[in-house]
């Protein structure tokens, strides 16, 4: 059974471009409640730990890089069969292949600064909510 809460992060790009507010607007307005949220930045232990899955992928270097060079935002988010409705909203990784009405279509720049995270799966979402936030800091 799908659970209810899914994990993402407002990547470099989209922060220093100053879209953290229309990314959270588009969140909230498809009826995702927020559950955690920090401005934070990765260290690149954190960046090779996350994104760990990858480490044999010929992007790591560069994607470590770009998750480390500036704050990112993490957040929680709840709402019913949240991994899978997160993954619609934010669209395909490729901008390119983003449907019309997601996040990347309208804030993504290229397949690698591509402007938010969603977990893949309810055991990812746990694992990396875990990751970032203390039970306490989870509402
Ligand atoms: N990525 C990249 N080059 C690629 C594929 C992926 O730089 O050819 C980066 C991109 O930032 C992506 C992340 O690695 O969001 C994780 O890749 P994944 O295939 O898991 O995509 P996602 O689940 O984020 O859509």
């Amino acid at each position: 059974m799908a659970t209810n809460r899914t994990f993402t992060m407002i990547k470099p790009d989209a922060v220093e471009k100053g879209h953290i507010g229309g990314i959270l607007s588009m969140i909230t307005e498809a009826g995702f409640r927020i559950v955690a949220l920090k401005l934070t930045q990765l260290t690149k232990a954190d960046a090779e730990a996350f994104y760990a899955v990858h480490s044999a992928r010929p992007f790591f270097g560069e994607l470590v890089e770009f998750m480390t060079r500036g704050p990112i935002v993490a957040a929680i988010l709840e709402k019913e069969n949240a991994v899978e409705e997160f993954r619609t909203l934010i669209g395909a990784t490729n901008p390119a292949d983003a449907a019309e009405g997601t996040i990347r279509k309208k804030y993504a720049t290229s397949v690698g600064e591509n402007a938010v995270h969603g977990s893949d799966s309810d055991e990812n979402a746990a694992i990396e909510s875990a990751f970032h936030f203390a039970g306490r800091e989870q509402f």
